[in-house]
């Protein structure tokens, strides 16, 4: 028998429908197992989400679009690049609308089905609720989203296509969560934000159950933390694999904020079990933008009693590392979830996590969900090219300061990286603006720096001081 449990008080409710707050003390509620049933059941079956379906609260209408049994990649260049020699990233873009999410999608979903609701309401700034959207479509139910004023467009996007009723409600996540809250209260519709629902717990601690399957215990296990839900998953997974005596000891768990968005991380740090709402919250690692994580003290008890460790990393270190697994392991992984290198490259070079300890880190969601790395990819790109033109252009231009020559002569000594035809539309493009000019001899079309050109070059010099 499963029952729904407050994480203070322990008193008891009953499971469904799904409530996250006790009644009694305000503490938050958890669902627990019975142990000694579960230890007499035998794990089989096909490596889904489904797989794991005696561990989790009782479903009856199962939604599947074929969630989970997502792969673990060991990631060799990245671990070498770092130091450390084994590193593994749980890959959960792998899922059907490319989230971890859609192991609540479809567990939440199912529920909704079993209670006989028509309709849905969550709050999200993106994954769950395009992962609603998806599983509510497939069951003919209304998906009701709550999104506050930034979220990343890709995911949008999927709530669009998959037909949700979209509100804006709320500068960051914690208004829209209060809106949800509220509608729901009125309308009796199912309460599906992954903050307010403790079967999403249930769902993300398969993340655990599955990497054992995959490999041995790791060392570390890093995830980042939004509203705090998530990091309790997977140590709740650990926990209930280690009461059912499937692993010996326990992960250390670490979570990781952005610097401008880190209030667990601030109420670890200074040994708090609640965490302090924050002013003005900053990072475009959207999905972990919570000024007030409803859900931090969960992931306070994980951080605590794994004996883990909480670290913030800035904007810049997490779009590098989401270039880094990009080239180095061909894995694109939304802001948030690179997050969980960054916080790596950090520990290692503090030599917090050493070179022989084994880690998981938690890739949550597609980049293709976040554009805010594709517009600032795209904007290098253009950079580039741009930078390429300019570069050639001074090339010619330094090459002809020394001494005056022709056009083939320029194309060998330029290293033959281009058409003699490009060659000759840049001579054009010098020649017109007056920083070059042609002359003959020998029956041959020479070119020289003018004293305008000569000038340019003398700028780009001093520009070049500055950069
Ligand atoms: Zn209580």
């Amino acid at each position: 028998m499963t029952i729904l449990q407050c994480s203070q008080c322990s008193a008891t409710f009953k499971p469904y429908p799904p409530q996250f707050k006790c009644e009694k003390c305000d503490g938050l509620l958890e669902y627990v197992h019975d142990f000694e049933q579960l230890k007499q059941i035998q794990i089989a079956g096909p490596f889904t989400f489904w797989k794991y379906r005696p561990f989790l609260p009782k479903v009856t209408n199962v939604v599947s679009m074929g969630e989970g049994g997502t792969p673990l990649h060991r990631a060799k260049r990245l671990a070498e690049k770092i130091g450390l020699t084994e590193v593994y990233l749980k890959d959960e873009t792998r899922n059907p609308t490319n989230s971890f999410r859609d192991r609540c999608g479809a567990l939440l979903v199912s529920n909704a089905l079993d209670l006989k609701c028509d309709s849905v309401i969550c709050a999200s700034s993106g994954n769950i609720g395009a992962s609603l959207a998806a599983y509510c479509a497939k069951s003919s139910l209304i998906c009701h989203i709550i999104v506050p004023k930034m979220v990343d467009i890709g995911k949008m996007a999927q709530m669009l296509i998959y037909d949700a009723v979209i509100e804006e409600y709320g500068e960051v996540l914690d208004e829209s969560i209060e809106r949800a809250k509220s509608v729901a209260k009125e309308t009796g519709w199912y309460q599906a934000s992954a903050e307010l629902n403790p079967l999403v717990i249930e769902a993300q601690k398969t993340i655990a159950f599955e990497v054992i399957e995959q490999t041995s215990l790791p060392d570390w296990f890093i995830i980042s933390m939004g509203s705090g839900g998530t990091i309790y998953s997977i140590w709740k997974g650990f926990k209930e694999l280690y009461a059912l005596g499937r692993i010996e000891t326990l992960p250390k768990m670490v979570g990781v904020q952005a610097e401008g968005c880190s209030p667990i991380v601030n109420a670890h740090l200074k040994e708090k079990t609640e965490t302090v709402s924050l002013q003005k919250p900053s990072t475009h690692a959207l999905a972990i933008l919570v000024a007030n994580p409803l859900n931090g003290a969960w992931a306070l008890r994980a951080l605590k009693e794994s004996k883990g460790i909480a670290v913030s990393v800035s904007d810049p270190e997490i779009f590098l590392a989401e270039q880094e697994i990009a080239r180095l392991e061909g894995i694109f992984a939304e802001p948030s979830s690179s997050a969980t290198i960054a916080a790596l490259k950090k520990l290692s070079s503090q030599d917090v996590i050493k070179p022989k300890d084994k880690v998981v880190c938690l890739i949550t969601g597609s980049g293709l969900k976040a554009t805010d790395v594709l517009q600032a990819l795209t904007k290098k790109r253009k950079t580039a090219v741009v930078g390429l033109e300019v570069s050639t252009k001074e090339k010619i231009l330094r090459i002809l300061s020394h001494k005056s020559t022709y056009g083939y002569d320029l194309w060998k000594q330029t290293g033959k990286t281009m058409t003699r035809a490009a060659i000759y539309q840049h001579l054009d493009d010098l020649t017109e603006r007056g920083l070059i000019v042609a002359y003959e001899e020998k029956g041959r079309k020479y070119f020289r720096v003018t004293n305008r050109g000569r000038r340019v070059l003398g700028a780009i010099d001093e520009l070049k001081v500055l950069l």
